[in-house]
C-alpha cells in the first residue's frame, strides 16, 4: 500500500508459461512464470487433476507474489506445495534458485519480506502437486458449503468451488471496491494470556497452534472495538476509508481515500485493539 507518491521504478511482471518439469510416482512438478495469474494457475491444476492448491482458490494476484508472503487460506499455505523458485538478484544481475528451506516461510512471511527485502525479482515458481489428493475441509466453512452444494463425492474441483463460493460471499471484490484483503495478521498469544483473555472476554475466538500458543481471530478483536465506546469498526466509514461491513479485517477504499488516510484508520484500529485487549496487531499489508 502506498502512503505517498513513490519515487522509483515499478515493474509489472508479465513472465508467462506453465510447464511440467518433473514427475514421480506421487508428484508432478509444475513451473509457472511469475506473471501468471494465481487463480488461473489453480484452475490449471484442477483441470489436470493435480491436488494441493484447491484451498487457495481465488486469492487475487500473480504466481510471483505467492511466495512473498507464503499466501495461505483455509488451512493451507503455499509452503505445503512449494518446491523451488528462480529469482533475479538486482544488484548482482544473476539468477538464483531458492529451495523450500532457503525461503524461510512462516505465517505470511518469507525471506523476501525480511533479510532479502527488495533484493530479488522472482521470475518463476515450481510447485510440487500431488497425484492423490489429501483433502483439507475442516477449516472454516468448507464442510458446510460442500453440504449446501450437495456434494456426495469429494474432489479437488468441489473444494475449489466451495472456497470460491465462500470467498465471493464474504470478501469484497477488488475490481468493485478497493481493498487489499486482510489488512492485519491474526495475532499469536501464549496460553496463559489466552486464558486471561477468555476470562475477561468469553466470546474470544482462538485456534490452538502446534507450539502451544493460540492464534486469535484479528477480525473478531477488531469487531469488538470501535471509534467510540459502544461502537464497532465493522462497517465504519470515514470519508472514503472504511472497514468492510461483512469482514472487519478488510479495510476498504470507497473511491478517493488516500493511502495515508487508510493507514491512519489502520492505526486507530490497532490502538483501539491494543487498549481493549492488550494485543498488538501487525499489518499484513506491505506499507511503502
Ligand atoms: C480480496 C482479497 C483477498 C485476499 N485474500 C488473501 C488470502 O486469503 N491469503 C493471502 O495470503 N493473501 C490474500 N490476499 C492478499 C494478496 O492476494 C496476496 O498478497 C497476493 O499474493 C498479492 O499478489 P499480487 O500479484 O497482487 O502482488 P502485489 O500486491 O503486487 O505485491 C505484493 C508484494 O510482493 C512483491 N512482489 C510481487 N511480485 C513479485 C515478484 N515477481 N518478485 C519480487 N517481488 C514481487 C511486491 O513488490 C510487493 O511487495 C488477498 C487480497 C485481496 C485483495
Amino acid at each position: 500500500m502506498f502512503t505517498s507518491d513513490f519515487d522509483g521504478l515499478i515493474l509489472k511482471n508479465e513472465i508467462r508459461g506453465i510447464k511440467i518439469v518433473k514427475e514421480d510416482e506421487q508428484h508432478i512438478y509444475i513451473q509457472a512464470g511469475a506473471g501468471e495469474n494465481w487463480h488461473q494457475f489453480v484452475l490449471f491444476c484442477i483441470e489436470h487433476n493435480l491436488a494441493g492448491v484447491e484451498n487457495l482458490s481465488l486469492i487475487p494476484g500473480n504466481v510471483g507474489a505467492s511466495p512473498m508472503q507464503n499466501i495461505g487460506a483455509y488451512g493451507m499455505e503455499i509452503k505445503d506445495v512449494f518446491h523451488s523458485l528462480e529469482a533475479y538478484h538486482i544488484k548482482d544481475k544473476k539468477l538464483v534458485t531458492f529451495s523450500l528451506n532457503d525461503c524461510e516461510f512462516g505465517y505470511r512471511e518469507s525471506v523476501f519480506k525480511k533479510k532479502f527485502k527488495n533484493q530479488f525479482i522472482i521470475t518463476s515458481v515450481t510447485y510440487r502437486l500431488n497425484r492423490v489428493p489429501d483433502y483439507h475441509i475442516s477449516y472454516g466453512a468448507i464442510g458446510q458449503e460442500l453440504e449446501k452444494m450437495g456434494v456426495k463425492d469429494l474432489s479437488i474441483r468441489a473444494i475449489s468451488q466451495a472456497v470460491i463460493n465462500i470467498r465471493s460471499s464474504k470478501l469484497p471484490d477488488p475490481a468493485v471496491i478497493g481493498n487489499a484483503g486482510s489488512f492485519f495478521k491474526n495475532p499469536e498469544v501464549d496460553s496463559q494470556q489466552f486464558h486471561e483473555l477468555t476470562r475477561m472476554f468469553p466470546g474470544i475466538v482462538g485456534y490452538d497452534l502446534p507450539n502451544g500458543n493460540v492464534k486469535l481471530a484479528a477480525g473478531w478483536l477488531i469487531e469488538q472495538c470501535g471509534p467510540f465506546a459502544g461502537t464497532s469498526w465493522k462497517g465504519y466509514r470515514k470519508g472514503d476509508a472504511g472497514c468492510h461491513e461483512k469482514q472487519a479485517l478488510v479495510l476498504v477504499n470507497y473511491g478517493n481515500a488516500s493511502g495515508s488516510e487508510i493507514y491512519d484508520l489502520s492505526e486507530e484500529i490497532l490502538q483501539s485493539v491494543k487498549a481493549k485487549f492488550g494485543v498488538v496487531l501487525e499489518r499484513e499489508v506491505n506499507i511503502v
